[in-house]
C-alpha cells in the first residue's frame, strides 16, 4: 500500500486536518499520480459539510486534479512515466452497462466510484479525493494533459470546464447561436469562454451589476443585470441555448421566456429547493428545458484537446491547504475570481 498525505474532514461541523491514509498498489492497468494541483469545487463544500445528507467521514475532497505520472502499471498504454494527466469527477464504473458504452460512465447503471465521498465497485472501500499528494487510478478513467504550461489553471477544467462544454456542445452552440450564461461564478465563467469560442454572440446574465467589465473581459458580448424586469422582457423570444449555472434560487419562468422557436436552457447548477416551472414557459416557442451532469471520459478528453488548441484556461486564485477553510468561506460569498485551486506542495511539505 502507499502512505499517503491527505487533508481531511472527519465530520460535516469539523475543521480540516492532516489525514494520513493509504492508496492501493498500483495494479497492472493502474497509474500512479504525483498530484501538484486540485480544484476547489462548490461541491466540496457540500459535501464535506453534509449539505447533501450522503456525506462518508473521513472525507478527502477534491476532483479537479493535475500531477504528474509517476509510476505506471504493466499493461498501460495510454500514458508513461513523466507524462501529465488528470482525474475528474469518477474513478471507476462498470464499463459494460448502456451507459458505459455509451460514453457517460458517470451515470453508470451499476455503479460509478467517484473521485471521493463514494466507494470503489468493491461498494465498500472508500475513494478519498485530490486534497491528498497522490493518487491510483486505472488508465481509462484518466485524462491525457498536454498543455502543460499553465497547469494549475488546468485543473478545473476537470469538472467546471467538462460541465459547461458537455451541454454546449451536445446542444450544437456554434457560429452565430445567441447564447446566454446565467450567472458568473466556477462554471458561468467557463462557459462564457467555451460559447465565445465556438463563435456564440453570448449575453451573460448576472445580479451583481459588479461583475459586467469581467464579463467583457471573457469576451461576454454582452451584459444583463438579471434584476432588471424591462431588460429582461426587453429580450423575449431571442436565445437559442440558455445555460444556467446559478445554485441559488431564482425563477426559471424569466429565461425560459427568453428562448426563440425551439430553444432549450440547460441547467447545471443545483439550487436547494425545488424551482416551478409554467408550462406556458416551454409551449410557447416549443422549448425544452434539459439538464447536463458533468461528461463521460471521452467528452472529457475532447474538452481538454479543444482547451490546449484554443488556449483556454480557468481563472484562478492559487491557495496552500492551509487555507481552505478560507477558501471555503470566500467561495460560498462568489468573492473568487473564479475557481481557488490548491497547491498541493503545501500539503507535502506540511
Ligand atoms: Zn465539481
Ligand atoms: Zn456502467
Amino acid at each position: 500500500m502507499l502512505q499517503t498525505k491527505g487533508y481531511a474532514v472527519e465530520a460535516a461541523n469539523a475543521k480540516f486536518k492532516n489525514f494520513d491514509f493509504e492508496r492501493r498498489d498500483v495494479g497492472a492497468n493502474d497509474i500512479l499520480i504525483e498530484i501538484e494541483f486540485c480544484g476547489v469545487c462548490h461541491s466540496d463544500i457540500h459535501q464535506a459539510r453534509n449539505e447533501w445528507g450522503n456525506s462518508i467521514f473521513p472525507m478527502v475532497p477534491g476532483h479537479e486534479i493535475v500531477g504528474r505520472v509517476k509510476q505506471i502499471g504493466e499493461a498501460v498504454s495510454k500514458f508513461k512515466e513523466g507524462d501529465y494527466a488528470g482525474v475528474g469527477c469518477f474513478v471507476d464504473s462498470c464499463g459494460t452497462c448502456e451507459t458505459c458504452q455509451a460514453d457517460v460512465e458517470q451515470f453508470c447503471q451499476v455503479h460509478c466510484a467517484q473521485t471521493y465521498n463514494s466507494t470503489e465497485m468493491d461498494e465498500k472501500t472508500p475513494t478519498y479525493g485530490g486534497y491528498s499528494t497522490q493518487i491510483v487510478v486505472k488508465e481509462d478513467y484518466a485524462l491525457k494533459i498536454t498543455d502543460t504550461e499553465n497547469l494549475a489553471a488546468i485543473a478545473p477544467l476537470l469538472c467546471a470546464g467538462i460541465t459547461t462544454y458537455s451541454p454546449l456542445r451536445k446542444f450544437k452552440v456554434g457560429e452565430g447561436s445567441k447564447v446566454g450564461i446565467v450567472g458568473l461564478g466556477g462554471l458561468g465563467h467557463m462557459g462564457v469562454k467555451f460559447a465565445v469560442s465556438m463563435g456564440a454572440d453570448v449575453t451573460v446574465f448576472s445580479t451583481s451589476p459588479s461583475k459586467e467589465a469581467d464579463a467583457k473581459k471573457l469576451g461576454a458580448h454582452h451584459f444583463v443585470v438579471s434584476k432588471n424586469e424591462e431588460e429582461m422582457k426587453a429580450l423575449g423570444g431571442q436565445f437559442d441555448f440558455i445555460l444556467d449555472c446559478v445554485s441559488a434560487e431564482h425563477d426559471l419562468n424569466a429565461y425560459l421566456n427568453l428562448l426563440r422557436l425551439d430553444g432549450t436552457m440547460c441547467l447545471v447548477g443545483v439550487p436547494e429547493k425545488p424551482a416551478p416551472v409554467h408550462a406556458f414557459s416551454l409551449i410557447q416557442n416549443n422549448r425544452s428545458l434539459a439538464g447536463s451532469g458533468i461528461g463521460g471520459i471521452k467528452d472529457t478528453q475532447e474538452m481538454l484537446d479543444y482547451c490546449a488548441e484554443k488556449g483556454i484556461t480557468s481563472d484562478i486564485e492559487m491557495i496552500n491547504i492551509q487555507d481552505i477553510e478560507n477558501a471555503y468561506e470566500r467561495t460560498i460569498k462568489g468573492d473568487v475570481r473564479y475557481r481557488f485551486v490548491i497547491d498541493i506542495a503545501s500539503l507535502k511539505n506540511a
